[in-house]
C-alpha cells in the first residue's frame, strides 16, 4: 500500500523498511504558483535495500552490437561533460561524448569567478583561500578543502578562456552580483551570464568548440553499465542507442562520469537526502538527473561520499516579489518563526521547519520605501523597477501574491487564523517602533512597520534545483572504492561527484555550481590524459 507524504523520514527510517515508490514524488514545473507541499508516495512494505544500489544483470558481450574505441569516454553533456570532451579533445585523446537526450542540457545562466580579466578591471580581485575559507565555514568542513582549493585556483583561467571563446562568437558576457564580502553571510561579485541568463548558450559554445577539437557525439545514448577488467580498472561503458542496441564505447585511458546529480530519483533522494522532497516543486527539466553515475559507479565498486545527508540545492524560485527579503514571515499558524535576514537556502531550512512547509511574507504599501533598508544579497530586492512591478502583477494572477485591504481578510485569504496573524503583527510593529527584535535578534533596521493597506503576503515557494552529493572522489577527481582506493581508468565530475558542498548550497558565491561543473570537468579529463 503508497503511504502519502513521508516528509519527516530519516535516513535510518528508510534503511529499517520503507521504499518510495517510482517517479511520481516531485511535482514538476515552476514554482511558484499555487501553494501546495509536494508529497512524495512511500511504499509501506519493508525493503531489505535500496533498490538503486542493486546491480543489475551484467550485459553480455553477446548482446552488444558495436564497439567504438578512444582514449576518453564522457558520459553527459551539461556543462561538466562538455568541457571535459573540449578539454580532452583540444589536448589530443581521441574522445567520444555519449548523452541520454537528443541534445545537451543546460540551465539558469550564473557563472562564478573570483577574478577574471573581467573582474580585474572592474577592481574586483577576491583572494580565493578567503572565499575557501568561507566556503569550508558553510560547510562546517565536512567538505574536501583540496578540492574547493582546485577550483578556486584554476577556475578564473578557465572563465577567462570562455570569456575569449565568447568575444570570439561575437557573445557579450554580462555581469551581475552583489560585493558585500564584510557581511555576515558575505557575498562576492562573482556572477558571469554568456550572452544572456540562458547557460544553453554556453553550452552550445562548448559543444561547438568539443566538435571543432574533434569529439564525437553520440547523443540519444544513454550509458547504462561500467566495464572492468580483470585487474580491476575501468575500461569502457555500454550504452543503448536511440535504436534500443547496445553499444561498447572502450576507453584506453580513462571514462569521465559527468551525469549530474539524482535529484529525479526519488528513491535516492530519500536515502541520502530526504529533505529535498519537502519542496513545492523539482524545477530541474527535463528530468534526466536520475543518478545514473552514481549507480554506475556503486555497481562496480565505488563508494558515495561520506558526509550525510547530501545538500539540497532549494531556492525560492519563480516565487512572488520581495519573498527573499527580510520582511515578517509568518508560518500556517500565524506565527512568526525566525530572524528573517537570511539567505535563500537558509530560509528554505526554517521553512522546512514550519508545519505544512508553508510560509509567507508579509509587507504593506510601504514596501517600494522599505526595500532600500533590507540589504544586498542574491535573493532580494532593494528597489523597483518594472521588472519587479511586472513580477508583482503576474504573481498576483497567479496567486503566489495575495494584495488585500484588511489583515482580517489576508488571514483568510493565506488560511492563517486571523487573531494569531494580527498578534504577531502588532507585537512586530511595536518591535519596529523599539528599533530592537527582541524576539529573534534581527537586525532592527531591516524592520519596517506593517499598518497601511493594502497588505500583502508572498507566498515563499520552495523549488528543489539539485541534490548535490555523488560519488567519492579525490582531489584529482578519481572515483574511490569505499577503503578510499583509486578505482582505475574512473573520473567523476560535476554533480556526479562529491565532496564538495555539505550542509546548503553557500550562494556567497552565486554561480558556483556551474563554475564548479566546468571547472572540475576540465581537472578530470587533463588528469584522466596524462
Ligand atoms: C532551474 C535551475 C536553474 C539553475 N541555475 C543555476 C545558475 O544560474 N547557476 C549555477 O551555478 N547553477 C544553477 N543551477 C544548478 C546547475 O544547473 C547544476 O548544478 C549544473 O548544471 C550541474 O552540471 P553537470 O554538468 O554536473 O550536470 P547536468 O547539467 O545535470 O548534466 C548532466 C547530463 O548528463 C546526462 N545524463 C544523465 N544520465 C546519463 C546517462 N546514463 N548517459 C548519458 N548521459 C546522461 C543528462 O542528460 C545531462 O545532460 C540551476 C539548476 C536548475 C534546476
Amino acid at each position: 500500500m503508497i503511504k502519502k507524504g513521508n516528509t519527516n523520514q530519516s535516513r535510518r527510517d528508510f534503511l529499517k523498511g520503507s521504499l518510495v515508490a517510482g517517479g511520481a514524488g516531485l511535482a514538476l514545473g515552476v514554482a511558484g504558483c499555487a501553494p501546495k507541499v509536494a508529497e512524495t508516495p512511500v511504499a509501506e512494505s519493508p525493503a531489505s535495500s535500496p533498490s538503486f544500489m542493486t546491480k543489475p544483470a551484467v550485459i553480455k558481450e553477446g548482446d552488444v552490437k558495436e564497439t567504438l574505441s578512444a582514449d576518453i569516454v564522457v558520459v553527459g553533456a551539461g556543462v561538466c561533460g562538455l568541457m571535459a570532451a573540449y578539454t580532452a579533445a583540444k589536448a589530443g585523446a581521441k574522445t567520444i561524448l555519449l548523452e541520454k537526450s537528443e541534445k545537451f542540457n543546460a540551465r539558469g545562466g550564473h557563472n562564478a569567478a573570483l577574478r577574471s580579466k573581467i573582474q580585474l578591471e572592474e577592481g574586483l580581485d577576491y583572494d580565493p583561500a578567503r572565499v575557501v575559507a568561507e566556503l569550508t565555514k558553510w560547510a562546517n568542513n565536512n567538505v574536501d578543502v583540496g578540492q574547493e582549493m582546485a577550483w578556486a585556483v584554476n577556475h578564473s583561467a578557465i572563465m577567462d578562456e570562455l570569456i575569449d571563446m565568447a568575444k570570439e562568437s561575437g557573445l557579450e558576457v554580462m555581469r551581475w552580483g552583489n560585493d558585500v564580502p564584510d557581511l555576515f553571510y558575505p557575498e562576492y561579485k562573482t556572477v558571469h551570464m554568456f550572452g544572456g541568463m540562458d547557460q544553453n548558450i554556453l553550452a552550445g559554445m562548448l559543444e561547438g568548440a568539443a566538435k571543432k577539437a574533434g569529439a564525437e557525439f553520440y547523443y540519444s545514448t544513454p550509458a547504462e553499465q561500467l566495464v572492468k577488467d580483470d585487474s580491476g580498472r575501468v575500461t569502457g561503458v555500454i550504452a543503448k542507442d536511440a535504436e534500443g542496441a547496445y553499444k561498447k564505447f572502450t576507453a584506453a585511458k580513462a571514462v569521465i562520469l559527468c551525469t549530474g546529480d539524482y535529484g529525479n530519483n526519488p528513491e535516492m533522494i530519500q536515502y541520502y537526502c530526504p529533505r529535498a522532497a519537502q519542496v513545492d516543486a523539482n524545477v530541474y527539466a527535463p528530468p534526466v538527473n536520475t543518478g545514473d553515475g552514481q549507480k554506475m559507479g556503486l555497481w562496480i565498486g565505488a563508494a558515495m561520499q561520506k558526509q550525510e545527508p547530501h545538500t539540497p540545492m532549494v531556492h525560492n524560485l519563480g516565487a512572488a516579489p520581495f519573498s527573499g527579503n527580510p520582511f515578517l514571515r509568518v508560518n500556517i499558524e500565524g506565527k512568526r518563526y525566525e530572524n528573517e535576514d537570511v539567505p535563500i537556502p537558509l530560509m528554505a531550512n526554517s521553512a522546512q521547519l514550519q508545519p505544512g512547509h508553508k510560509t509567507w511574507t508579509i509587507y504593506d504599501s510601504t514596501f517600494a520605501d522599505d526595500l532600500p533598508k533590507m540589504g544586498t544579497s542574491f535573493s532580494r530586492t532593494n528597489m523597483m523597477s518594472d521588472f519587479t512591478t511586472m513580477g508583482m502583477e503576474g504573481a498576483i494572477e497567479s496567486g503566489s501574491l495575495i494584495k488585500v485591504d484588511t489583515l482580517d481578510e489576508l488571514a483568510t485569504k493565506i488560511g492563517v487564523p486571523a487573531d494569531a496573524l494580527k498578534a504577531t503583527i502588532e507585537r512586530y510593529n511595536e518591535l519596529v517602533g523599539k528599533g530592537v527584535d527582541e524576539d529573534f535578534g534581527k537586525n532592527g533596521e531591516m524592520m519596517t512597520a506593517i499598518d497601511t493597506a493594502p497588505f500583502y503576503a508572498a507566498y515563499n515557494s520552495l523549488a528543489l534545483l539539485v541534490v548535490l552529493g555523488g560519488l567519492d572522489v579525490n582531489s584529482k577527481f578519481q572515483v574511490l572504492d569505499p577503503d578510499h582506493k583509486v578505482i582505475p581508468g574512473l573520473y567523476a565530475a560535476g554533480n556526479t561527484a562529491g565532496n564538495f558542498f555539505a550542509n546548503d548550497y553557500p550562494v556567497i558565491v552565486p554561480g558556483l555550481s556551474h563554475s564548479r561543473a566546468w571547472t572540475t570537468g576540465r581537472l578530470a579529463a587533463l588528469e584522466a590524459i596524462k
